[in-house]
């Protein structure tokens, strides 16, 4: 569940508005893409998300938690109920599949039993249960997005955040990518994806937040881009 109420993010001391009053709701398990021109404060919407910057007025709620309130010692258990994936998956080079999904339990102090179980279930949802000693540079782009998933859903977050997810990715990769999405956000997982891709927002139609110069100018429960009004 998120919500935002008169959000405003001012960056320069108030030289640059971000996001100029921004109220909206999403609620637990569903599927959202973000679109919006270079600059319009997609960026800016993810971070106060993440927390990793504050609003400077308004009341931003993630699950629950009013990010306006927690103190800076508390974020990083903030995050670990919040998936994040990026467009190039950022996963640790010289760690197996396995170690590099292990890594987010290993530091809450999961033991190795318990790990092992948790990672394979998760490496089964992805279907890459027979990579899990492979190295990263032995995936294609595909599947080592698919582990970057696994590993943001590993400690079962509420909110999953997909920044251009099929960025760098071939229409099939993409595809693969995008029913994944899906059938995490079908389990319960609210998905919030920014994305430039407009064949993939037309074709896998979901509800659709349109920000442009800090305000939401669309928000379309069926999907796609509006071509006749999107001039981007
Ligand atoms: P998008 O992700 O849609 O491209 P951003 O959220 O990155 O947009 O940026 C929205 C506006 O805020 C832009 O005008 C950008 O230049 C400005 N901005 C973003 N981050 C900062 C920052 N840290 N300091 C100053 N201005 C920023």
């Amino acid at each position: 569940m998120i919500k935002f109420t008169n959000v405003t993010k001012m960056y320069r001391k108030g030289r640059v508005h971000a996001l100029n009053n921004v109220s909206l709701f999403i609620g637990k398990g569903e599927f959202v893409y973000i679109i919006g021109p270079t600059g319009a404060g997609k960026s800016t919407f993810i971070k106060l998300l993440y927390r990793e910057e504050k609003a400077t007025s308004g009341e931003v709620e993630v699950n629950g938690t009013n990010l306006s309130k927690i103190r800076n010692s508390r974020v990083p258990y903030y995050r670990r109920k919040i998936g994040v994936v990026f467009q190039d998956y950022k996963l640790l080079p010289k760690k197996t599949v396995f170690e590099n999904i292990a890594f987010a339990l290993e530091v809450i102090g999961k033991s190795p039993r318990v790990i092992r179980k948790q990672v394979l279930t998760i490496l089964q949802l992805v279907g890459l249960e027979d990579k899990a000693k492979a190295f990263p540079h032995e995936l294609s782009g595909g599947q080592q997005q698919r582990v970057a998933i696994a590993r943001a859903l590993i400690n079962n977050p509420g909110v999953m955040i997909a920044d251009e997810p099929t960025g760098n990715l071939d229409p099939e990769s993409s595809k693969e990518i995008m029913k994944l999405l899906e059938e995490i956000s079908k389990r319960g997982t609210t998905i919030v994806m920014v994305t430039h891709d407009r064949q993939m927002v037309n074709t896998y139609k979901h509800r659709t937040i349109t920000i442009e110069s800090g305000f939401i100018s669309n928000d379309t429960m069926g999907g796609g881009y509006n071509d006749n009004l999107q001039t981007w």
